[in-house]
């Protein structure tokens, strides 16, 4: 969970030291000194729900390493758990690392693939009167466990004989006892300060159809039985994970000294991804998935890759603010503000322009030929002069938004409002006459002239208008545009205890009877464009031919490039 009052990233790192890091230096080391012939790291997700940003930052890592030295990464699913664990999840991991631009080749494992090795090595330990099998409850257990000041105690189990271990074990295996009946544990140091080491458990009982054994095994290894043997053999060079698994080492190395591993994999660990405003969590994340408080894993809010590319973030913008972010020891929490500017950054090269009015007010051009239909040319994109251009058709009815008029002006409003003179983009400056109101006083319609002689959007006479305001002809088509705000009211969610209730009430605004140009009847799935003055935006996989949705991904405003400028 993030901790407000640790410190968020001061600044991006130079470009020369991004992309170097502590982890590459220790492989460099390694490479240099002969110590590991080929670099072999992997990524080792559990399959018990979909990839975040976090885990974007640990697979750009490990592949972007065996890229870099020439070595491979595995892609390893830690699929101990079947209560958890789903094909669904399975598939969306293979997406989702493949659409961020790595590719595993042949190299695809998983930890079940072990489980007939493993179970020799449980018995490896037994036999050696390395571990025994425990009938305590699992309260039982964690009570006799201890405390970081008071060392644990031994269960009344703990001293039955190696014969007597193997039996029920393999009774165990065989599928005699309840779940829960009783579980292998290892025999290490219940003194010892790091509980991790306190006779942890190896095996438990678990009566479930598991997505790859089917109903093989009715025991099932624990995460830390499973994960550095996976790594040993594969022949991983560097076990590369996040802070938390710190404490673990020493047991993954007891492991690995007490069995007869074919490798020595080495783990190294470094600071996982927090980001303001957002949760990382998978538990919290498929919380947030059963109690249906998104529409799904991939609901464009969820900080999760499938997510992120339904609301029309692109792959790049991720693997660059994971680079910038970096790769350290040390806890950081980075704020939100960097990673919209990535993707900003990203969407501002290639982003078409287009113009869509999210909430519609009628203008009428009282001057404007009755069923005279003009066409202007608006350009693609002002980065990029080989976009072109596209035609845009004005008639006498138009549409702006409704806050860029004000019946009565505030200071410093530079759009319309009566009487007073703007330009419409790429095509005429047009004056606010009268506004039309309907019986409750609301307004419905503006009436408007316009200078003929302004097209294209200058005077000739050289007078100057302050505001630029975007618009859609009649020829618009009705749209659902979607806005997005955090999912989380409060930069460090559930730092008071409860995440549940900094949920924001405001983080989807779903907009009827938007209007949109022609041009964007055609973006392809999964492209951005920009509404011009709105943001960038992407068609959602809900539309229909006849009722476009389309997703905000980011709005136009960055902050993020503000504060490095030293303004607000
Ligand atoms: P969670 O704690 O959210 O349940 P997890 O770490 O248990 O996630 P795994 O599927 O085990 O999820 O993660 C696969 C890999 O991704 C692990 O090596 C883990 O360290 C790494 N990872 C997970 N979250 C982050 C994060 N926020 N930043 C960087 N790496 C992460
Ligand atoms: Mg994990």
């Amino acid at each position: 969970m993030v901790d407000a009052d640790r410190p968020t990233l001061p600044a991006e790192q130079p470009p020369e030291q991004a992309g170097r890091d502590f982890v590459r230096d220790i492989v460099q080391a390694d490479v240099d000194a002969g110590r590991v012939k080929g670099v072999v790291t992997r990524f080792p997700p559990e399959p018990n729900g979909y990839l975040h940003i976090g885990h974007a930052k640990s697979i750009c890592l490990n592949f972007g390493i065996a890229q870099e030295f020439g070595g491979r990464c595995h892609l390893r699913f830690d699929d101990t758990n079947p209560a958890k664990e789903e094909q669904e999840f399975i598939d969306s991991i293979q997406q989702d690392v493949r659409w961020l631009g790595f590719d595993w080749g042949e190299h695809r494992y998983f930890a079940s693939d072990y489980f007939e090795t493993l179970y020799s090595w449980a018995e490896h330990l037994v036999e050696r009167g390395l571990a025994y099998v425990d009938d305590s409850s699992a309260d039982e257990i964690r009570a006799l466990r201890g405390t970081l000041t008071e060392p644990g105690r031994p269960s009344p189990y703990r001293e039955r004989p190696v014969a007597e271990n193997l039996d029920l074990f393999r009774r165990m295996r065989a599928g005699e006892f309840a779940a829960g009946a009783r579980v292998l544990r290892a025999k290490i140091d219940l003194a010892s300060g790091n509980i991790n080491l306190r006779d942890p458990v190896l095996y438990r009982i678990v009566h479930a159809e598991h997505p790859r054994t089917g109903n093989a095994w009715c025991i099932y290894p624990t995460y830390d039985f499973a994960h550095g043997q996976s790594d040993a053999i594969e022949g991983i060079t560097h076990s590369i994970c996040t802070l938390e698994f710190e404490d673990h080492r020493p047991l993954y190395d007891w492991f690995i000294e007490h069995l007869p591993v074919p490798a020595r994999p080495h783990q190294y660990e470094f600071a996982r991804l927090n980001i303001s405003y957002t949760v990382l969590s998978k538990r919290i994340l498929t919380t947030l998935v059963r109690e249906r408080h998104v529409s799904g894993w991939d609901d464009p809010r969820m900080p999760t890759l499938a997510g992120q590319r339904r609301r029309g973030v692109p792959a790049a913008a991720l693997r660059e603010f994971v680079r910038k972010v970096g790769v350290a020891r040390a806890y950081s929490m980075v704020d939100l503000a960097l990673y919209e500017h990535a993707i900003r950054e990203q969407l501002n090269a290639g982003a078409a322009r287009r113009m869509a009015v999210l909430r519609p007010l009628k203008v009428v051009i009282d001057n404007w030929p009755e069923g005279q239909v003009e066409e202007l040319q608006a350009v693609n994109n002002p980065e990029n002069p080989e976009a072109g251009s596209r035609p845009v058709r004005m008639g006498r009815v138009l549409y702006i938004e409704r806050d860029d008029f004000a019946e009565v002006p505030p200071p410093r409003f530079h759009r319309l409002s009566p009487g007073r003179e703007v330009r419409l983009r790429y095509a005429y400056f047009i004056t606010c006459r009268t506004v039309e109101k309907n019986a409750a006083g609301e307004v419905v319609a503006l009436h408007c002239t316009y200078d003929p002689a302004t097209r294209g959007g200058n005077a000739p006479d050289g007078r100057k208008v302050r505001g630029t305001l975007h618009w859609v002809g009649e020829d618009a088509m009705p749209a659902e545009v979607r806005l997005y705000a955090p999912l989380f009211r409060r930069p460090d969610p559930g730092a008071d205890g409860d995440v549940m209730a900094d949920l924001s009430p405001e983080s989807l605004t779903a907009l009827q009877g938007c209007l949109l140009e022609p041009a964007l009847a055609s973006v392809p799935a999964g492209e951005a464009v920009q509404f011009e003055r709105l943001g960038y935006f992407c068609p959602d996989p809900d539309s229909r031919p006849d009722a476009p949705v389309f997703n905000r991904t980011v709005g136009l405003r960055d902050s993020w490039a503000k504060l490095q400028a030293g303004g607000a």
